[in-house]
């Protein structure tokens, strides 16, 4: 059978870190590289990465304090150490390794997000990703609220060897769903493969999509290879994608349809149009997000 690979379009290395508050060291892959900008991973609007790095041990926790977000969802996937999070709406929870927490600003929300305080007090190794996955116009205000995933809640899929897996968070393969509830179609997986596995995916032709190298190395497409820290942008030519595990590897799948909305972001928001940022900024200025404590 004649396959149809996806070409690859880019392989990104990561860009420069900055900080996001005083807590997280990210690398952003969009929108701030060009070549992805706002629309190369629609309806993915942004990624931070923040790649392994020693966090020294503090007795106050280091994060980014109370900040509002509207009009998108924020997805953040721990690899390694603990994010502790708070919410104007009464909300809060830790994020452990390997969990995930799927946050739905909508209409909008205050909130806070530090490493947990144990962790912070021990330091150590912190790995993580936020992604901010963009929300139709009729769904921009619906109310806000989370779905914690756990590792334990993500649908397991066994890869032929045995061994291997890949965790969906959300979005379906191989006939199977991951938990988490979305507003358009997207898919994202985490592939953890052994040295030698092959993982093969599917996705629609249109459909923007990306692979996160976490850890490990990977040959795509029986071509070209995509180390660690990598980000690997497909086309719109084909559905199919083979990765092999050169070494034993993590690696962040992102495919979803496209949101053929216009785009108007500022800072925390994500919304359609220049008027509608204006509102977010009257809103957050006026109380209507609510009120967190510092
Ligand atoms: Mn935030």
């Amino acid at each position: 059978m004649e396959k149809h690979y996806k070409s690859i379009e880019e392989i990104l290395p990561p860009p420069s870190f900055h900080m996001v508050g005083d807590g997280f060291r990210v690398h952003n892959f969009f929108p701030s590289q060009p070549k992805i900008g706002q629309t190369g991973m629609n309806p993915f609007f942004l990624l931070d990465y923040g790649s392994k790095w020693l966090v020294p041990p503090s007795d106050t926790p280091k994060g980014v304090g109370v900040h509002p977000h509207r009009g998108f969802e924020t997805v953040t996937i721990a690899y390694h150490g603990k994010v502790a999070h708070h919410d104007s709406a009464g909300n809060s929870g830790v994020i452990s390794e390997g969990d995930v927490q799927w946050m739905t600003a909508g209409a909008g929300v205050l909130h806070k997000e530090f490493h947990e305080v144990e962790f912070s007090r021990k330091g150590g190794i912190f790995q993580m990703v936020q992604i901010w996955v963009n929300l139709p116009a009729k769904n921009k205000m619906s109310p806000a609220k989370y779905q914690a995933i756990g590792n334990k809640d993500m649908t397991k899929v066994l890869l032929d060897d045995g061994k291997s897996i890949v965790e969906l968070i959300a979005g379906e393969y191989n006939g199977m769903k991951g938990p988490a509830f979305t507003f358009s179609p997207v898919n994202l997986f985490n592939a953890k493969l052994i040295k030698g596995a092959k993982a093969r995916f599917s996705f629609n032709k249109n459909y923007n999509t990306g692979m996160l190298v976490i850890e490990g190395e990977v040959r795509i497409n029986n071509s070209k290879t995509g180390p660690e820290n990598h980000f690997i942008l497909f086309g719109h030519d084909g559905e199919d994608i083979i990765i092999e595990a050169i070494e034993k590897s993590v690696i962040l799948v992102l495919s979803g349809e496209p949101i053929h909305e216009p785009i108007a972001s500022y800072g925390p928001f994500v919304m359609n149009t220049e008027a509608e940022i204006k509102q977010a900024y009257e809103d957050y200025n006026n109380g209507k997000f609510g009120y967190l404590e510092d």
